[in-house]
């Protein structure tokens, strides 16, 4: 079989099959795509939103809270204190299932009339990290996603066990770290990528030659 071009039935680029695609969608019996492969990505992504927050009234206690859910969003939204206090009861809004009629239209029904929480950390573990989401067990920390066991942190996202660093992705187990890509076991470091165990480097160790050239 020959590579196909086709039009995106979403965004109507064109977007090419190829020979092994058409024989992987065979062997798995389904019909080839008609969204391009970046549409079928955003498809894919959209069933959750972790990095970008709104601001939106709490359906509770009405006061503004931020929400992983936009204010257009027609469904009910509780802010974090709200959502993990004890004072209201989730079973109120159960639904006993009906075999006679389609399982997904009575989950969408569900879905709702059922309260969300404005974001998906784990609000009682964290302290003072109310500009962040989907993290947990986390102190002091702001505008991170996606971490656990993080102190002083700041816009970064994919942690855990980070301490005292900025603008860091994919981080664990390091410390005093900046700009980072893929750290691990770090402490002191700047600016590396992929990074395991490494003990002060960059800016530091520049300021260091810097300074040996300067005073020699
Ligand atoms: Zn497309
Ligand atoms: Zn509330």
């Amino acid at each position: 079989m020959e590579a196909e071009t086709r039009q995106c039935q979403n965004c109507k680029q064109d977007f090419t099959i190829e020979p092994d695609d058409f024989n992987f969608y065979e062997k798995m019996k389904v019909p080839p795509p008609t969204w391009c492969p970046e549409c079928r990505v955003i498809r894919r992504f959209s069933f959750q939103n972790t990095w970008n927050l709104f601001w939106r009234n709490c359906d509770k206690c009405g006061k503004r809270t931020l929400s992983l859910y936009s204010p257009e969003q027609k469904i009910t939204v509780y802010c974090q204190p709200c959502w993990w206090k004890d004072d209201w009861d989730g079973t109120e809004y159960g639904m006993d299932y009906d075999p006679t009629r389609p399982f997904l239209e009575q989950i969408k029904e569900l879905g709702e009339k059922t309260p969300y929480s404005a974001l998906t950390s784990e609000y009682v573990s964290n302290k003072n990290c109310n500009y962040a989401n989907a993290l947990a067990w986390s102190k002091d920390c702001f505008m991170i996603f996606w971490a656990d066991f993080c102190e002083n942190v700041y816009y970064s996202s994919l942690l855990n066990t980070l301490k005292h660093s900025i603008d860091c992705i994919r981080g664990y187990f390091s410390e005093l770290c900046y700009e980072s890509i893929g750290l691990g076991k770090c402490y002191r470091t700047f600016f590396p990528k992929n990074a395991t165990i490494v003990l002060t480097s960059g800016f530091l160790e520049i300021v260091m030659a810097v300074l040996i050239v300067w005073l020699a």
